[in-house]
């Protein structure tokens, strides 16, 4: 059967009706890809599977919500969107708000957004606005400009944007045929833990499923304000997707964290680069740095003795390593340059 996007395969699990104008790049039905390289490496007496959500349409897990936001925004009549971003949501936002045929407006901390993603907010034609601030500040000012203009804020307090984003715990379930015992994620504005949950706990609830993960969410050491129990007004990482002090979804992924006995916990750069190389080099699979938090989360969760063995742990990796490609150059060997010769390029060989 032909895959035709989130909303027409969970319509009966939205808030959607006939009239519903669905705006869609058929997002959804990502990878699921069961790890042996990286089980061996890590713990041989688990299961990692990864949810590959940089499969995505525009590279992130955004477009999940970006399908809901936009098609309601459509429905109820809205002209533009607006949103802050730490850059796959605006890349996710301009996109499918090219496809609507509205006006995008996205503000973006300045220097601090991977290019590939403000390449595309560029090329789908969004009016893109650097602010000479964090993403919390854009957030405060995109909030105060759609309460007093004709413009649907897209930001994941956007009830649709979560909505849309329990589906991927619903694609979990049916690859599993069941429940993952943990399921780890990065935290940014903690509105993608705040959204799983929320799905396995309707799966739950309708007897798709007969249990439930501890769900366990990464912030990265020098964002971590749920870790720290307090705003951080300079957040500092190298993984840009997750450099947010002041998380919209804050008490939403505390409860998940709490209600699933699961955690909110951190994991420092150095670990999240760690995880990235693994993840690229062991199982071929290439996510952006953020996304690997959840990876480097299973390795220090692991070293604390929190596996006792048999465990189905899902990960998922929530953008595409191709967003940043400086990112990837930058921690790997420079290719070798020889003459047009073979004889040069055997010496490289080994041969
Ligand atoms: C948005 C984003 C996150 C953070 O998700 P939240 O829902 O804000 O917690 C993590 N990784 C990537 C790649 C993202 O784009």
């Amino acid at each position: 059967m032909h895959w035709k996007g989130v909303i027409e395969q969970y319509r009966e699990y939205l808030s959607v009706t006939d009239k519903t104008p669905v705006i869609t790049l058929n997002e959804g039905n990502t990878p699921f890809i069961a790890c042996k390289n990286l089980t061996k490496a890590i713990n041989p007496d688990i299961s990692i599977y990864l949810k590959f959500e940089g499969a995505n349409p525009t590279g992130s897990f955004k477009d999940r919500g970006m399908t809901m936001a936009i098609s309601k925004a459509v429905e109820d009549g809205a002209q533009a969107v607006i949103c802050a971003s730490t850059g796959n949501t605006s890349a996710s936002a301009a996109a499918y708000g090219a496809r609507a045929g509205i006006k995008v407006f996205v503000l973006i901390p300045e220097g601090k957004i991977a290019m590939g993603k403000l390449a595309q907010a560029m090329i789908h034609q969004a009016c893109v606005i650097q602010i000479e601030g964090n993403f919390d500040e854009a957030l405060t000012i995109v909030k105060g400009v759609a309460n007093e203009y004709p413009v649907t804020i897209v930001n994941s307090i956007n009830p649709y944007r979560l909505e849309g984003q329990k589906t991927a715990a619903f694609e979990v379930c049916d690859h599993l045929n069941g429940y993952p015992d943990y399921h780890f994620l990065p935290v940014g504005n903690a509105g993608n833990i705040s959204a799983y949950w929320m799905g396995y706990k309707e799966f739950h609830k309708l007897g798709k499923i007969n249990g439930l993960p501890k769900m366990m969410g990464f912030q990265a050491a020098g964002s971590a304000p749920i870790v720290l129990g307090h705003v951080v007004e300079n957040p500092k990482t190298i993984a840009t997707a997750i450099r947010i002090g002041n998380p919209a979804s804050w008490k939403m992924a505390v409860d998940a964290a709490g209600e699933s006995h699961g955690a909110i916990d951190m994991v420092t750069d150095e670990e999240i680069l760690e995880a990235y190389s693994m993840l690229a080099s062991l199982e071929g699979v290439f996510c952006e740095a953020a996304s690997a938090a959840s990876i480097a989360g299973v390795i220090k969760k692991n070293k604390e003795g929190m596996f006792s063995g048999g465990e189905r742990v899902v990960c998922t990796l929530t953008g595409h390593g191709l967003k940043d490609t400086e990112m990837a150059i930058n921690l790997s060997t420079r290719p070798v340059t020889v003459k047009a010769d073979k004889g040069e390029v055997l010496r490289v060989l080994g041969y």
